[in-house]
């Protein structure tokens, strides 16, 4: 079986997504790439029955590779993620509050100094038909310089160099757009500006316990 410890890995963060409530039903989708290729979920994946051998595996270019199952229907956006980004995994969910923002306004507010976890201000892309091309178009353009994107009238979708980067840009993302929606609820947000969160970014790259114990 190709990719077992990415199928693991996924069916793991498919449950993770469920618990953490990043999505509702079988909606949403994750991949991790592994040279040409790629592990995706199954398309209308009944999540809590999901084994590593359900998983599908496809080309970059989103040719079947192995598995019985369809793959999801946004591979387009998938591959089109990993075509134009140094892209490791992708987390596409339908979170409640991002999902919210998303029919609201073009660009998230940068009411949070965690946004500098996506790279800056998230933008949102415009609305098109799950699993067409245009979807996966308009969602790398507005993930440009950015690692991920609020999907207009749709949910919500990050990358990164691995599924645990990802997948906490994605609980971040919806968190922000929590605090947003909170803080709107009270009177007009604050906002930070670009260059602090710039700041924050590179701050970011060395948060945390950086030296590893021997
Ligand atoms: P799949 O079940 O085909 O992965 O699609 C779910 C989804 O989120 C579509 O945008
Ligand atoms: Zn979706």
């Amino acid at each position: 079986m190709l990719l077992e410890k990415e199928r693991a890995e996924l069916v793991e963060y498919c449950h993770r997504m469920q618990a953490d409530e990043l999505t509702v039903g079988t909606s949403g989708n994750l991949s991790v790439r592994r040279g040409d290729h790629v592990a995706i979920t199954p398309s209308g994946a009944a999540y809590e029955d999901l084994t590593p051998e359900s998983i599908c595996v496809i080309s970059v270019d989103g040719d079947h590779v192995e598995g019985s199952l369809e793959p999801s229907s946004e591979v387009p956006m998938h591959t089109a993620v990993y075509q134009r980004t140094d892209a490791a995994a992708v987390v596409h969910t339908h979170p409640l509050y991002a999902s919210t923002v998303s029919v609201l306004v073009d660009e998230l507010p940068p009411v949070h100094y965690m946004i500098a976890l996506l790279g800056g201000r998230v933008r949102v892309a415009p609305y098109a038909t799950y699993g067409s091309t245009e979807l996966a178009e308009n969602s790398v353009t507005a993930m440009e310089g950015r690692f991920g994107a609020l999907l207009q009238n749709h949910g919500a979708t990050t990358y990164g160099e691995s599924l645990a980067k990802a997948y906490t840009r994605s609980v971040y993302l919806e968190w922000v757009c929590r605090m947003y929606h909170q803080a709107s609820l009270l009177g007009e947000p604050h906002l930070l500006g670009d260059e602090e969160i710039a700041r924050v970014a590179a701050k970011l790259d060395s948060y945390g316990q950086t030296v590893t114990s021997p």
